[in-house]
């Protein structure tokens, strides 16, 4: 008899000693998380769909749907790419492969990963397991919930403004965005290429460095890509040495809730019992400007990575007696609303004579938020704010209202600007719900803040499990 699994509380890194030791087989972890999702996934609809049988001997993941997998459909939450079944393997899953991680199934995402509730998805919302009557954040909800309710050891999500570090932070579970270049796009259904980046979710901060060790690195396949320093996996529990900047912006802005504040606040009081340096500092024009910029950027660049969807290359076609009409059917149909708003957007924004004016423009904003985040730098080795303005917010409040969605990302989208990391970090609840702390290192930074949020995970003792399924 296998021992009984409480996949609510194991960790990646203590499900690969069980699988070493030889306590637990493969297939006997991948049917416990099987079974789990059975019990809570009708609920919860973290999986667009599961696989009943491991395809390696290590520990099962969850992707979310914008990662090819070969043989497995893969939808990014579109009904445009209903059907579609890679016949290759995205860069980052054939890592996973090659490690012997078993796909246990691809997690539900807003459509393109556009949003921040996971309600965009063609195919349903996800529900927060702390809360079902509340979203999971987006677009990476469904692995951000599938983490925290047990149905994944650990996942990867997407992130182009925030869809991992958001989500974690409403889920009440660890993200990481890498810094841009450190992991490969290559098969990653694209949204806004500058931006877009793979990362891992999971319940600790060794889980998501472990995940990202697996998966960093250059790919030939994606010339954007670099050799990043070897992850060092973190033990320290002290911050001695460590200077964290608090830039008022991110801290004070007056759309943040009180109780995120206050947790947000205690965890930097920690910090600072723990040996940290912390200092206020200023980013100014990467706040005010940092939304509109990404909403130029994204968009433009997703309305020409969106060009591809005609009907003949890819999922599903509405025939029409010409080709034109055929290609205007298919994504008219195909597409939700919130990938034809951006569609629309970005073809304004790029059209001749506009160029200048949006994306050119957006763009020289973009540098000035770098510059001004270098300058941070200098005098701190990471950055720190909460991850989300608001706890997880019923489902349905914001879906009418593009602007109040896109403002959730108001606190991760500068530094996703500046192609740095950030880490979100559980630091306490409010209202009885997770809040997130953001950390922000520079770039390459990834080993500080992994350093500087396991020292705060051990000190802040969150119990990551939510308290409904406790
Ligand atoms: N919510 C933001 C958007 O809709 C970010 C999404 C993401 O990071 N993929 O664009």
């Amino acid at each position: 008899m296998a021992p009984a699994i409480d996949t609510l509380r194991l960790t990646a890194e203590e499900a690969v000693g069980l699988l070493e030791r030889r306590e637990l087989s493969a297939a006997e972890l991948h049917r416990a998380y099987l079974d789990a999702i059975g019990e809570r996934d009708d609920e919860l609809h973290c999986y667009l769909r599961t696989l009943e049988e491991p395809d390696g001997e290590g520990v099962p993941i969850a992707l979310k749907d914008v990662i090819s997998t070969k043989g497995v459909e893969t939808t990014a939450g579109s009904r445009i790419l209903a059907g579609y079944v890679p016949v290759k393997d995205s860069t980052v899953a054939a890592r996973c492969r090659a490690a012997g991680l078993s796909l246990l199934g691809k997690t539900n995402t807003d459509e393109f990963a556009m949003g921040s509730s996971t309600e965009n998805s063609a195919y349903g919302p996800s529900r927060n397991p702390w809360d079902p009557t509340r979203v999971p954040g987006g677009s990476g909800g469904g692995s951000a919930a599938a983490v925290s309710a047990g149905l994944a050891p650990w996942a990867l999500g997407s992130d182009t403004g925030g869809s991992i570090k958001q989500p974690s932070a409403l889920c009440g579970n660890v993200g990481l965005r890498p810094t841009y270049g450190t992991v490969s796009r290559s098969g990653i259904v694209a949204f806004a290429s500058s931006l877009d980046q793979v990362g891992p979710v999971g319940k600790t901060v060794r889980d998501v460095a472990l995940l990202l060790s697996i998966v960093a690195g250059r790919d030939p396949d994606d010339s954007t890509t670099v050799d990043s320093p070897p992850v060092e996996l973190p033990t320290a529990e002290d911050l001695t040495g460590i200077r964290l900047g608090v830039p008022r912006e991110l801290n004070e802005h007056p759309g943040i809730e009180p109780g995120v504040r206050e947790a947000v606040a205690r965890a930097i009081a920690l910090a600072e019992e723990l040996g940290a340096e912390v200092g206020e500092c200023e980013l100014p024009r990467s706040v005010e400007y940092g939304l509109p910029c990404y909403y130029l950027i994204a968009p433009a660049e997703a309305s020409s990575n969106l060009a591809r969807y005609d009907g003949v290359r890819y999922g599903p076609r509405v025939d029409a007696p010409s080709y034109r009409e055929m290609v205007e059917r298919t994504r008219d149909e195909g597409f939700g609303a919130e990938p034809k708003r951006r569609i629309m957007l970005g073809t304004y924004a790029l059209s001749a004579g506009y160029y200048d004016a949006y994306y050119g423009q957006a763009q020289k904003v973009r540098t000035l938020i770098i510059e001004e985040h270098r300058a941070a730098f200098e005098r701190f080795d990471a950055l720190v704010s909460p991850t989300s303005p608001t706890v997880a917010f019923p489902v349905g409040e914001r879906a009418a209202d593009p602007l109040a969605m896109y403002a959730s990302d108001l606190l991760t989208i500068p530094s996703c600007l500046a192609g740095l990391p950030g880490l979100s970090i559980p630091c306490g609840l409010a209202d009885g719900l997770p809040v997130g702390l953001q950390v922000v290192g520079p770039q390459f930074g990834e080993n500080t803040i992994f350093r500087v949020g396991h020292a705060l995970e051990r000190a802040l003792a969150f119990d990551t499990v939510p308290e409904r399924l406790r």
